[in-house]
């Protein structure tokens, strides 16, 4: 292990091996990728199921495979992966991390992409009520014991929260012989893709349960009973409505958090939406040299976007080690939130640093149809977006060609979205 890289990159999901992958393409010479896990892939690795890779190689994956190809690639390109490896800080282009093999190190890298990927929220996050006994897992944890340890979790299930994860366990616990009750929604939407909704509940037959929540947890040593309750607009449970489930498992799908430790500590500028790092439009923090790309800067539904947008990150952490990255002090204007949009990815935008189209991802905070996103600049409108539909659950990108971006006046641009009919 060298001591000094042009770019170290901290997490081997789909992201830092993406990141990797474009910055030796672009010319960097030495790339480190560092894994804390015994395998690179990050969550792909335990995601067996298909759906993968359909936008980038167009043609479906299982989690694995898609991670192996990349895996593969950066092996060729002459990646550096070191596993088994936490990085336990980074402040001022040193990485401090630790190994079995290394021990503790400081390496230096020129420019460095942080791609931590997410954790999962827990019982604790969303305070259920009720008795602890075991039984009551992430449905991420489930996943892992299932499809990696090869452990079977429950045989009676219900299920909170309708993220991607949610689903997709509904179906993997289904097809392991477990019968799964219900999946409850605090939301008066699904917040999974809507293939998950079709392929995981529909057809197998579970009933989804929306502005429902768990409202008790029953059981000495394992789950015994979970109450489920209907929750008004104020989403506080109805009383009255309580439906108890005789189920020994209860699997939690309530949200991701980005695993952002090292970014708060390293001192750069966060987005409270987002609860990942302000980026500019190539995916650098506030921090000069410092990238962050994939799931650490906002959470992704498809692993396919994660992927284009840690290329992004890596080119230009490459372009950066090599100082080829535009020059500071040219204009700079911020990205901001309209109507039903709960946040944007980039946040702010270099402008002399747009090559030909600057991309923007965002969320919406409702189920909207016929809706068009409108890209405005005061009250001038810049670019617009027609979308038949549009749901939490599914993340938004929009491309701005520069002859439009360039007819900015102001110092900032508001993404919003403007419709006919609210569902
Ligand atoms: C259950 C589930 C099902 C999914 N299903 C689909 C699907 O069907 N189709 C699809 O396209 N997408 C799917 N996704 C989404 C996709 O898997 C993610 O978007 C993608 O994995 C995010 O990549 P990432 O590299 O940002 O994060 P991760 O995959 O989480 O990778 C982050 C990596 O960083 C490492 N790391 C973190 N901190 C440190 C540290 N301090 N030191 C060293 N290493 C560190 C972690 O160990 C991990 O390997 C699914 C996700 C989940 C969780």
């Amino acid at each position: 292990m060298r001591t000094e890289y042009d770019v170290i990159v901290v997490g081997g999901g789909p992201a830092g091996l993406a990141a990797a992958c474009s910055a030796k393409e672009a010319g960097a010479e030495h790339v480190l990728v560092l894994e804390r896990d015994k395998e690179a892939g990050g969550i792909l690795n335990q995601c067996i199921h298909n759906g993968f890779g359909l936008h980038y190689f167009k043609e479906e994956l299982t989690g694995p495979e898609y991670a192996a190809r990349f895996v593969e690639q950066a092996e060729e390109l002459g990646v550096e992966i070191c596993l088994d490896t936490m990085v336990l800080a980074v402040q001022e282009h040193v990485v401090t991390a630790c190994s079995v093999w290394e021990g503790l190190v400081y390496l230096k890298g020129k420019a460095i992409v942080l791609a931590m990927g997410c954790r999962e929220r827990t019982r604790g996050a969303v305070a259920i009520p009720g008795d602890r006994p075991s039984g009551v897992f992430t449905a991420g944890t489930a996943q892992r014991y299932m499809n990696i340890e090869g452990w079977m979790v429950g045989r009676r299930v219900v299920i909170l929260g309708s993220g991607d994860i949610g689903l997709i366990m509904a179906r993997r616990m289904t097809l392991e012989g477990a019968k799964v009750l219900a999946c409850v929604e605090l939301m008066p939407y699904c917040n999974g893709l809507n293939r998950n909704i079709v392929q995981c509940l529909d057809d197998y037959g579970i009933p989804l349960y929306l502005s429902h929540t768990v409202t008790n947890v029953e059981g000495l040593q394992r789950v015994e009973k979970v109450t489920v309750a209907q929750v008004g607009l104020d989403r506080k449970p109805i009383a009255g409505t309580e439906m108890v489930f005789d189920c020994d498992t209860l699997l939690l799908s309530v949200g991701l958090i980005p695993e952002n430790e090292l970014t708060i500590k390293a001192g750069i500028p966060m987005d409270n939406a987002t609860r990942g790092a302000l980026v500019y439009e190539n995916m650098e923090t506030q921090e000069p040299g410092v990238f962050s790309c994939g799931n650490v800067v906002h959470v992704h539904d498809l692993v396919d976007f994660v992927t284009a947008e840690s290329q992004k990150a890596g080119k230009a952490a490459a372009e950066y080690a090599m100082k080829r990255s535009c020059p500071e002090g040219g204009r700079v204007i911020t990205v901001n939130e309209g109507n039903h949009v709960t946040y944007t990815v980039p946040q702010a935008i270099r402008m002399d640093n747009v090559d030909n189209k600057l991309e923007i991802s965002f969320r919406v905070n409702s189920v909207l149809r016929d809706a068009e996103i409108h890209v405005k600049d005061g009250e001038k409108l810049i670019a617009k977006f027609k979308r038949e539909h549009m749901a939490p659950g599914e993340m938004e990108h929009i491309t701005v060609p520069n002859v439009l971006l360039n007819k900015v006046e102001g110092d900032e641009i508001i993404v919003s979205v403007e419709l006919q009919k609210e569902v």
